[in-house]
């Protein structure tokens, strides 16, 4: 290692800062303050290994999550995160059914097994079928007797059945089904590499599980089978389902939501406050902590060490760091309370490693700089809302301003936001309900952000580029990124103005700023 060895001090070659010089140095830092000095590389990037926890007991693929808002993640950037290895948080800006649905989108989202297969009986029809195809976009549909899932296979429908069938929207199933002589299942139980080699022999679409008495169990798409070959660094539970988290308020009333929640199969809670140091939260952590012992939980937010203690000592299993960061965010201005984000991200996870606890920095990350400049510093995961927002993925439709193709991105404490009336319904609307509450405060403002595309494809270029990043510093994997700078072999240097300005692009006439 390069730096700060017993060599290096005989040597004097001792250079740049620690991560605690730096952050102690003075002022509250953020990320374009600082710079990391390079290591010695003995490795390609792709050996860079991008494990991470996200919680004491969930962890990742890639250090990355999505922010909890209603422009940033529903079911389709909760998926696109887990498939690339990261996870998506769904917001709570909307009924506590419509957020349960979205998480169990998630987990019935390309699960080996699907175990909660949509069914339906010999005498439904065709426009059942087309119905279904409309609504969740597939209509592989196993037949059972009574038209539920444990009831008796009698037969399958499948897409080819119903191709040139349009006409007959009245026809029942039992006329056009496949009949279970012809089907190939296979018995409950069975292993995922079996069952996928039964599907890959058998050049069949579906695969139904049936118990020893001929009742369905589950089914197996072949389509998830490619799938999983395309993304292995997918973010998955033990039952192969994508990892999924939703946030929640600390209110009496969120208890309901969050039941809805855990029934979805949700992965992780978190508690969404701008400042999580407070009784409320602390009673929330516990009553989770007590009723569903399973459940990780990230409190927050925080950005001081005795903001962190509180939440640790309540039972957090990780705590989200930020206050006033966040690209859409006035709170600093507003309130005048809240904390630079690099010495935030520094002073809590500094605290937090002694009780093993994950911090997740939230909050001003804009380039793949500020991530590496995270992680570096004891963030064990970043969260993003403004560098995800715009993507094809992100809720809400493009819309054209001067030419440009954008979407909007707004805080959760913009007024549009507190008073989101749509059809997905307004959970913040209702806390307004008396004279007292009726003045809102914003704390976030309303805009937009060009198309950026795919999720799919960005996430893959932020992976990228943090991998060529900890090849730079000298870092093999996260974990030791942060050993050396607890051992305080990663050294820091603070920037000026000018210095900034040299580290960006300067003196070009023009110039175009293509990424990936
Ligand atoms: P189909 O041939 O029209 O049924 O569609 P595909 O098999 O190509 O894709 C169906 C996708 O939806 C797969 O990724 C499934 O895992 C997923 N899925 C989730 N729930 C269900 C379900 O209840 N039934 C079916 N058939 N697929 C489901
Ligand atoms: P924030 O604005 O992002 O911090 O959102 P919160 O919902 O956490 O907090 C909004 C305000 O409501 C703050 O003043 C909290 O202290 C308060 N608050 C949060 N949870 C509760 C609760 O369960 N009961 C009551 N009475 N007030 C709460
Ligand atoms: P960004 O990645 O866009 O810089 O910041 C996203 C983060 O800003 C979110 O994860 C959340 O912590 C925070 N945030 C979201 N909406 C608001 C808001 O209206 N006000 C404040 N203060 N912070 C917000």
């Amino acid at each position: 290692m390069a730096f700060a060895n017993g060599n290096d001090f005989a040597e004097n070659l001792i250079d740049g800062l620690s991560a605690k010089e730096l952050v102690d140095s003075g002022n509250g830092i953020t990320y374009s303050d600082l710079i990391i000095l390079p290591g010695y590389i003995d490795f390609v990037p792709q050996e860079v290994e991008l494990k991470c926890r996200l919680t004491k007991r969930i962890c990742l693929n890639a250090p990355l999550a999505s922010s909890p808002m209603d422009t940033v993640t529903e079911s389709d950037m909760a998926v696109a995160l887990a498939l690339s290895g990261g996870i998506g948080i769904i917001h709570h800006n909307c009924l506590p059914e419509y957020q349960a649905s979205e998480v169990q989108k998630v987990k019935k989202y390309k699960h080996g097994f699907i175990r909660d297969p949509i069914v339906l009986s010999p005498n439904d029809t065709i426009a059942d079928v087309l119905q279904i195809k409309e609504r969740y976009g597939f209509c592989g549909i196993p037949i059972t007797e009574n038209g539920k899932l444990g009831g008796k296979l009698v037969g399958m429908v499948t897409s080819r059945d119903i191709d040139f069938l349009d006409k007959s929207r009245e026809l029942t199933l039992d006329k056009i089904m496949t009949k279970l002589e012809d089907l190939v299942t296979a018995p409950s139980g069975i292993k995922l590499s079996d069952a996928n080699a039964i599907l890959q022999k058998n050049k069949k679409g579906k695969l139904p599980i049936v118990s020893a008495s001929g009742n369905l169990d589950a089914l197996i798409a072949r389509t998830d089978l490619k799938k999983a070959k395309n993304y292995p660094l997918s973010a998955k539970d033990d039952n192969k389902q994508l990892l999924v988290g939703a946030a929640i308020s600390t209110r009496e009333e969120d208890k309901h939501r969050l039941g809805l929640l855990v029934q979805a199969g949700v992965d992780v809670i978190v508690l969404d406050s701008s400042q999580g140091n407070s009784v409320y939260q602390v009673d929330m952590i516990k009553f989770i902590k007590r009723t569903y012992p399973q459940l990780d939980v990230i409190a927050g937010n925080v950005v001081t060490k005795k903001q962190a203690k509180n939440l640790i000592d309540a039972g957090a299993d990780g705590l989200r760091v930020g206050m006033g960061s966040g690209s859409i965010c006035i709170t600093q201005e507003v309130m005048a309370v809240g904390r630079a984000q690099v010495t935030a991200v520094y002073k809590v996870a500094e605290y937090a490693a002694k009780h093993g606890v994950p911090v997740i920095a939230d909050g001003g990350i804009s380039s793949i700089g500020h991530i590496i400049k995270a992680l570096s510093l004891g963030a064990s995961a970043v969260m993003m809302g403004s560098m995800l927002a715009g993507t094809t993925e992100a809720p809400g439709e493009y819309f054209y301003a001067d030419g440009v193709r954008l979407k909007k991105y707004r805080g959760m404490g913009s007024i549009e936001a507190m008073t989101r009336a749509d059809n997905k319904g307004s959970a913040m609307s209702r806390y307004f309900h008396n004279e007292s509450d009726q003045l809102k405060v914003a704390q976030g403002v309303s805009g937009s952000i060009a198309d950026k595309g795919s999720v799919m494809n960005y996430i893959p270029y932020l992976i990228t580029g943090i991998k060529h990043g900890l090849q730079d510093i000298g870092a093999r994997s996260l974990k030791q990124l942060k050993e050396m700078m607890e051992r305080e072999e990663l050294r820091f240097e603070l920037r000026s103005h000018s210095a900034q300005q040299e580290g960006n692009v300067h003196g070009l006439f023009s110039y175009e700023k293509r990424l990936y």
